[in-house]
């Protein structure tokens, strides 16, 4: 069983599925506190499902991406079949983490979206250093940034991982927080490799806001 927040159809509004009609499967729960979390609601309402009874709903839209998201998905050990289930079933699946927890059992087939939470977060020392062995092309690492002193955080901390030459590096500007212009200009003056992303979501209708 796994205790489910909500279930519903819209457009992706992040990572390079942006745009694809999705199902966004929210899991209840989350292990951090971010301070621009804009899915609090989820830190603790919501109802246990089977995984059966969470395949059953997904499969009344006409989707063929699904995107389990949160919370933090991981925080509940059965999401790990669920994603399983749901490959298997033939979707294309992504996993918006926030990267404080190992992925090692996430099925490969998943695309992997993992936070890197940055000091303006207030969480910058959850990262799960681990995760770094997935720096490859089908996965994204995102930052959400809050600052000049993040946006310098985050290019420290790329290239001294190496993910600009091993996998997607994703800078998002906290909504409400950090104009996209400035971030867009910052990117090119200061010769990033890493891609702008404006989340979709907040700028055009969908049912729900969400977070990660
Ligand atoms: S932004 Fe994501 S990781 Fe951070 S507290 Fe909210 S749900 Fe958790």
């Amino acid at each position: 069983m796994i205790k489910i927040n909500e279930i519903f159809f819209s457009i992706q509004g992040e990572s390079s599925y942006v745009g694809y009609p999705t199902v966004f499967v929210r899991t209840t729960g989350c292990n951090l506190r971010c301070t621009y979390c804009d899915t609090t609601y989820a830190y603790y309402s919501g109802t246990m499902m089977s995984r059966e009874d969470i395949l059953a709903e997904v499969a009344k839209h006409p989707a063929k991406y699904v995107c389990v998201t949160g919370g933090e998905p991981l925080f509940q050990k059965e999401v790990f079949e669920l994603l399983r289930d749901l490959c298997d079933r033939g979707y294309k699946v992504s996993l918006e983490t926030s990267g404080s927890i190992d992925c090692g059992d996430v099925d490969a087939r998943v695309k992997k979206i993992i936070d890197v939470k940055t000091p303006d977060s207030g969480e910058v020392s959850s990262f799960a250093e681990g995760n770094l062995r997935f720096a490859d092309a089908n996965t994204e690492f995102k930052f959400v940034i809050c600052s000049e002193e993040d946006f310098t955080w985050a290019e420290n901390f790329s290239r001294t991982k190496n993910l600009f030459e091993t996998t997607n590096v994703l800078y998002s500007p906290a909504f409400r927080r950090v104009d996209e212009n400035w971030l867009a200009k910052k990117i090119l003056s200061e010769s990033s490799s890493a891609r702008l992303q404006l989340q979709l979501h907040k700028y055009i209708w969908s049912p729900h806001s969400r977070g990660v």
